[in-house]
């Protein structure tokens, strides 16, 4: 079965940025398991994934703009530490759910001067070239259900 719309697909990858740095991989766990079509990862591999079948093997590179974006000035920003309610001791590099202008977002903290907290609204990703080693391991028809739901169900999927 080849991959197209509305089939189940189970890959194997590893994720290297440009330096040859291993970012992300799903060796010695479960494959990732995702619904083909519905958005569930990066739409430049999504897109080199259409046509292949169980056994192929790519590697395919992902430029910023097909990958997690580019990255944002407008996603930095400083807000005043009294924003962080109940958090005591605000660090570098803690991560927090904001509310954004498109909606929830989870932003990083960067830096923190006196009063003032930078935070990071840019995917920790964002302005990478991502190059993943993929091996498709599987193929299936999705149920109705989770086409509906737009997700996978059971082994490397939700639970609920
Ligand atoms: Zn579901």
């Amino acid at each position: 079965m080849e991959i197209a719309d509305q089939r189940v697909v189970y890959i194997h990858y590893t994720l290297t940025n440009d330096k040859g740095e291993v970012l992300d991989s799903s060796q010695g766990s479960e494959p990732l398991a995702y619904l083909h079509g519905a958005g569930n990862i990066i739409p430049g591999l999504e897109k080199a994934l259409i046509g292949k079948t169980i056994g192929d093997k790519l590697t395919v590179k992902v430029s910023p703009a097909e990958g997690y974006g580019e990255r944002s000035e407008q996603l930095i920003q400083q807000v005043p530490r009294r924003a962080f309610q109940g958090v005591k001791d605000i660090q570098p590099g803690m991560s927090f759910h904001a509310q954004g202008a498109n909606g929830p977002m989870q932003v990083t903290v960067t830096r923190v001067v006196g009063d003032m907290v930078t935070v990071d609204g840019n995917h920790p990703l964002a302005g990478e070239t991502l190059n993943f080693d993929v091996e498709v391991t599987e193929v299936r028809a999705a149920t109705a259900e989770e086409m509906s739901h737009g997700h996978v169900h059971g082994a490397g999927g939700h639970h609920h």
